[in-house]
């Protein structure tokens, strides 16, 4: 009988297995206790991570959205606003940890399909929250590359552009850099001259870059002192970690310039996807390891185009069951939150495999629009 080949599984980088070399990395770290800064594994990722990032400290918490409410906790008095695009993981994603944590209500800033917004939109904000009604704002958050919006990736000109309203009032920018690597990669450029930008910065270290746990929030001396307390509210103080740092610390050695082969993959993917009657996307918008298209239904109206957000028009069908078909076919997508597919290619999967996966989702696009018999 033949055996069914694994599923090809796209539907996140977060899905990477820790390396042969991690789990070796892992089984002799060298450990301690971390809440008194004692785990030698640790510290080293961390002196690691705030030397790429061109900052002076850096702290080793659990996840990305740990490091991102530790921003905000750090940056913000309780009960300030932040700036943020609506698009944004912290606006969409992180439960409202901001509201509900701190008590920050969050001022959406409207995204522009590559990521961007317009920092007239922020420079109103600030104007508007000088008035006595409105709260004052601890913070600005931006995002590279940005997730929703189909991981654009967005240069140093941009990311101060964005920044420059509150540059100039003193308030703090935090960049969510989750895949902050991935930006610098496709920029070609290294990533302290991105997390220049902005005051504090964070990035995964579980997602393209194959460890199994962990994110680190970077800043100044006296931000990440603020922020290790912070992190010990959020129940966020671990102890031997340096288990899990061992494979962040290779995350950063050994993973980062291969990135580039997943954006290559990217490439390739949209490339052939965008030669498919039933599927619509613009290859030229894939910057780094995301695909995101549409999938025209058979009847309907051609899908809104790429990156746009439906706004007041109906939001278009659920590609639920084209996700469900290419499950069934050993391809697994996700769905984005615009009612785009989603496909994350990362260092589980090869050139191989792409091509496999396209002639997979080619095969369902055109089951899935082809045109209702006429009687
Ligand atoms: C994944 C992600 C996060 C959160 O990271 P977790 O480790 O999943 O909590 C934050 N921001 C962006 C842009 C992300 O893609």
């Amino acid at each position: 009988m033949p055996t069914t080949p694994p599923a090809i599984d796209l539907r996140s980088d977060t899905v990477t297995l820790p390396t042969p070399a991690m789990r070796a990395a892992m089984a002799s770290a060298e450990v301690g206790d971390d809440v008194y800064a004692e785990d030698p594994t640790v510290n080293r990722l961390e002196a690691l991570a705030a030397a790429r990032l061109g900052k002076e400290a850096a702290l080793f918490v659990a996840s990305g959205t740990m490091a991102n409410a530790a921003a905000i906790l750090t940056h913000c008095r309780r009960g300030d606003a932040l700036v943020v695009g609506d698009r944004a993981h912290i606006w969409e994603a992180e439960v409202g940890g901001a509201a509900r944590l701190n008590g920050s209500m969050a001022l959406p800033v409207p995204n522009r399909p590559d990521g961007t917004f317009d920092p007239a939109r922020v420079e109103a904000l600030f104007a508007a929250s000088e008035d006595i009604h409105a709260p004052r704002i601890g913070l600005l958050c931006l995002e590279d590359t940005h997730n929703m919006c189909g991981g654009r990736v967005i240069d140093a000109a941009h990311l101060r552009e964005m920044a420059a309203p509150a540059r100039r009032r003193g308030v703090p920018v935090h960049l969510d850099g989750a895949r902050l690597f991935n930006a610098a990669v496709a920029l070609g450029v290294p990533a302290r001259a991105l997390a220049a930008e902005a005051d504090s910065v964070m990035f995964c270290l579980s997602k393209g870059l194959s460890a199994p746990v962990g994110s680190l929030l970077c800043g100044d001396r006296a931000f990440i002192a603020d922020a290790r307390r912070v992190r010990k509210v959020l129940g966020g103080g671990m102890r031997q970690a340096g288990i899990l740092a061992a494979a962040g610390i290779l995350g950063l050695e050994e993973m980062v310039d291969r990135l580039a082969e997943d954006h290559a993959n990217a490439r390739r993917l949209a490339a052939r996807l965008a030669a498919v009657p039933g599927l619509d996307l613009r290859p030229d918008e894939v910057e780094s390891n995301f695909v995101f298209f549409h999938v025209r239904e058979a009847d309907g109206p051609k899908a809104v185009s790429n990156g746009e957000r439906p706004g007041d028009d109906p939001v278009p069908a659920a590609p639920a069951a084209f996700i469900r078909a290419a499950a069934a076919a050993g391809v697994l997508v996700s769905e984005g939150d615009d009612g785009r597919v989603r496909a994350a290619t990362h260092s589980g999967v090869t050139a191989d495999d792409i091509e496999r996966a396209a002639n997979v989702l080619a095969r369902i696009a055109e089951r899935h629009s082809a045109p209702l018999p006429t009687s």
